[in-house]
């Protein structure tokens, strides 16, 4: 970055925008295999969020590589960069007031602990959706274990590209063992338990 580029303080920021919305911004971070869960999981959270009123949105890992991250690969150096920048736009979307709800495999713990660090205090929750790779190759939703076990995509987490998960997340599922349904009753329990959410929380049944 230039010298020359200076940081401009604007006078409505995010404690504006976040009164005006009523919440406490946030960045929800789910990390976890492929087919772990987490795309579901978020889903899920949002939805039980936009219909409490609470303004969200949603990051997930395969739309961006559509756009944002259409350029990057999956070697080590372009998911560092892949999620070097979704960081950055979660950050943005907690900034504007709003809930970020990011779904990426994000495999290294280094990765993540970035956007820890560039998160105000209170406002990164590491949600570690776990799964064991046995259960997520028999869940294979888009057949890409299946694929990475006869060798037509390579660097595929959990088969020949390493996950580390989380030592100190804020939430642990046990998503291969517990349903949707809990796993975000989990999720609102966290969250209620944190302040993050607004009186009157109550559990939701869904169908899992
Ligand atoms: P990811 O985003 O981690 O790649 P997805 O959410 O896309 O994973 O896929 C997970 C798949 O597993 C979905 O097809 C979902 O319906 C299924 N599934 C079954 N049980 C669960 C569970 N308890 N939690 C989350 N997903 C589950």
């Amino acid at each position: 970055m230039s010298d020359n580029v200076v940081w401009h303080s604007h006078a409505v920021d995010q404690d504006t925008r976040a009164e005006q919305k009523n919440q406490r911004p946030l960045v929800i971070w789910f990390t976890g295999l492929s087919a772990s869960g987490k795309s579901t999981i978020a889903g899920a959270l949002e939805q039980i969020l936009t219909h409490q009123g609470y303004h969200t949105y949603l990051l997930d890992g395969d739309n961006v590589r559509h756009g944002l991250c259409g350029d990057l690969g999956f070697s080590d150096a372009d998911r560092q960069e892949n999620i070097r920048r979704v960081g950055e736009v979660a950050k943005l979307i907690a900034d504007a007031g709003l809930i970020a709800l990011a779904a990426f495999i994000s495999p290294f713990c280094a990765d993540r602990d970035l956007i820890r660090e560039i998160m105000p205090d209170g406002q990164f929750i590491e949600v570690f959706v776990d799964a064991s790779l046995d259960v997520c190759k028999e869940r294979d939703p888009k057949g890409l274990y299946a694929k990475a076990v006869r060798g037509e995509i390579k660097q595929f987490t959990g088969i020949d590209s390493p996950y580390e998960p989380p030592k100190n997340a804020e939430v642990h599922l046990r998503a291969g063992e517990i349903p949707v349904a809990e796993a975000v009753n989990q999720l609102l329990a966290y969250l209620h338990e944190i302040g993050a959410l607004r009186a009157g929380y109550q559990p939701v049944e869904l169908k899992a």
